[in-house]
């Protein structure tokens, strides 16, 4: 057996690797410089963790989630690893212990942020130790193109100067080109083997869904939320503070367990919110993107966005945090055209260079044309993120949708009215006017420039706004149109609106878009017949999931149930969060074998000697009834 799996099993309780996590740790341990791409959930800690304890000396583990790195110390030494953290939080005394522990060889792995790495005091101390590898954890972070830019983590290649020799291993869950050249160069890391899995979340259920009105859209989220739960928990992002509050006050009002989360909030407050995410059951949480970072919980049922994120890496990252325990998740997002604007605002608004601000122009038009695709969104997700992936996956709104079944509609015609219309206006107005313009909207537009001259003005009188619109953002979507972020959103044709205005491209769209009214998908139009039959097609679904786990099928829900409550009672006892003590996967396996004796006991998912130890007795007395 080699060295890697048997630390996965000893000390870890997982019986196999995952996906590439074999390869990268045999490689690490050898000594070699690795780059890792994994989803987030995919498994990233133990690719260092294991040739942290494989190796000789101390692992030095940098990551920018001061919030994190507690909670993965906390549970490296609940499995008896001698692990510690250092970083702004820690009080003197604390460090000094740490830094004598450190100094005297006692600590297998040791988190810090990129602050104290780069301290001078702490590189001297490094100097005197044996340290096994550096892990880079969030690794995009030194991306000024990413979504998640830390000037700190630029100056982290000065790991590759001082210690030339000793293994650096770079993860992140973001995949774009430019960042992994980025990665590559500040951390010169050329040459050294790259891993790449799979960014495939089989089982998260993409949808999307046009915004209508504020009430239908909640009364959908309602929806989604009573369906989804599960007696577990969720998240709802908002892109604003006020949106964040108004939501989870409604949710509140509607009987949910929902907390409002904000950067604007005491942090007191803020901890409240998250311990009782982490430790109850049923909780909602409605936040800004500050919310979720460095949060592991496996359980999270559902994330829904009522706004628009401002690129597909944050969207994925944020609709990552569903279903880490593999078990069938549901992500909706709501988007609208006016959160296009106003992102584009934002976007603007930020100092930097005029490539920058063009880079995220490109990245908002991608997640556009994510909300507006046509085809599989898995496969539009994952092709952005440079993992081939032929659709239809079955597990999408589209895919799973009978009205997207029509196929596509042939909308050339009008499309290119649309394009024309931009073009005889010299291509220097928004969408707003260019719709006035085609319905031949008199007050809106001949009193502003009196073009007579314009042949589109009126051509679609007789079409629905909402379609007109939503054929815009279609155009945006698929590439023959660009909006411009100076603050006026113009939009302006591209090559390929010209081949299409001169016959040699055809614009298809989706049959549903032709219906107009933006509403016309809203599941709160949608009769109580498919209503019921989507709610009977998902519980098949999550059972399929429960059955692979049991290998008889002895399904005993009571004690799975049962488990589950002892579990929390544990969780509560010890402060720690419930899927530490064991994650469902290993429950529902407990309750559909039934062991008898402590073996029985090691050989189910996720039991190691530590928990076999500390949580055997108690869970083995639940199963055979004595509890
Ligand atoms: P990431 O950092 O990539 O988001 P984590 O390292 O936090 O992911 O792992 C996600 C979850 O998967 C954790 O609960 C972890 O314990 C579990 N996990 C990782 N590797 C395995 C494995 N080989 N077998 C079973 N569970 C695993
Ligand atoms: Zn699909």
């Amino acid at each position: 057996m080699s060295q890697g799996i048997e630390i996965l099993q000893k000390i870890f309780g997982y019986s196999a690797f995952r996906g590439n996590q074999e390869k990268i740790v045999e490689s690490v341990i050898a000594g070699n410089n690795a780059l890792v791409l994994m989803p987030t959930g995919g498994g990233k800690s133990l690719c260092y963790q294991i040739p942290a304890l494989a190796r000789f000396g101390t692992a030095i583990v940098i990551s920018p989630l001061i919030a994190l790195m507690k909670d993965q110390v906390d549970a490296l030494i609940e499995k008896g690893v001698e692990a510690a953290y250092l970083n702004s939080s820690i009080s003197h005394s604390e460090q000094d212990d740490i830094v004598g522990n450190l100094l005297n060889g006692n600590i297998k792995i040791l988190y810090v942020s990129p602050e104290r790495m780069m301290n001078e005091y702490f590189q001297r101390i490094l100097e005197r130790i044996e340290i096994s590898l550096f892990a880079i954890d969030e690794a995009h972070c030194v991306s000024q193109w990413g979504h998640d830019f830390r000037p700190e983590y630029m100056q982290l290649g000065m790991i590759t100067k001082k210690f030339p020799d000793i293994p650096r291993i770079a993860l992140t869950a973001t995949a774009g080109e430019a960042t992994r050249g980025e990665i590559i160069r500040c951390l010169n890391l050329h040459g050294s083997s790259l891993f790449i899995s799979s960014f495939d979340r089989p089982n998260i259920t993409y949808e999307v869904q046009k915004k209508t009105t504020k009430e239908k859209d909640f009364y959908r989220l309602t929806q989604f939320v009573q369906d989804n739960l599960e007696g577990q928990s969720g998240i709802v992002y908002c892109l604003s503070r006020k949106g964040v509050e108004e939501c989870a006050d409604k949710l509140v009002k509607a009987g949910f367990k929902a907390y409002a989360y904000h950067a604007g909030m005491s942090a007191n407050y803020r901890e409240k919110v998250q311990e009782k995410f982490i430790t109850q059951k049923n909780v909602i949480v409605v936040a800004t993107i500050a919310f979720g970072m460095g949060i592991d919980k496996a359980d999270v049922r559902f994330v829904a966005h009522m706004d628009m994120p401002k690129c597909l890496e944050s969207y994925y990252q944020e609709t990552g945090r569903a279903g880490r325990d593999g078990l069938p998740s549901q992500v909706l997002m709501f988007y609208g055209l006016r959160d296009l604007v106003l992102l584009k605002r934002i976007a603007n608004k930020g100092v930097g260079a005029a490539a920058r601000r063009r880079v995220n122009e490109e990245k908002l038009d991608a997640i556009l044309g994510f909300c507006e695709a046509t085809t599989c969104r898995r496969e539009v997700l994952l092709n952005y993120f440079n993992d081939p992936y032929q659709g239809p996956c079955g597990n999408c709104d589209i895919c799973l949708s009978e009205q997207t079944k029509q196929k596509l509609i042939n909308a050339t015609e009008i499309a290119k009215a649309v394009l024309t219309c931009v073009y005889e206006t010299d291509q220097r107005y928004n969408v707003h006017y260019i719709v006035d313009v085609l319905k031949g909207n008199i007050s809106g537009v001949i009193q502003k420039n009196g073009h007579h001259h314009i042949t589109s003005f009126g051509y679609a009188s007789k079409e629905d706004e909402g379609f007109l619109y939503s054929l815009c953002r279609q155009l945006i979507a698929q590439g023959h149109l660009k909006m411009i972020m100076d603050g006026s959103s113009e939009i302006k044709l591209t090559q390929s609106a010209i081949d299409v205005i001169e016959d040699r491209k055809e614009v298809m769209i989706r049959a549903d878009f032709k219906k107009g009214a933006p509403a016309s998908k809203s599941a709160a139009t949608k009769t109580k017949a498919t209503k019921k039959k989507a709610v009977r097609k998902k519980a098949t679904t999550r059972k399929k999931a429960i059955a692979t786990y049991r290998p008889n099928d002895g399904t005993d829900k009571t004690m799975y149930e049962n488990l589950k409550i002892l579990r929390s009672k544990l969780a509560k006892q010890k402060r720690t969060q419930a899927f530490k003590i064991f994650p469902d996967k290993t429950l529902m396996e407990m309750a559909a074998q039934r062991p008898q004796t402590l073996d029985d006991l090691e050989s189910i998912y996720g039991v190691g000697p530590k928990k076999l130890q500390r949580f055997g007795k108690i869970f083995l007395e639940a199963l055979n009834g004595d509890a």
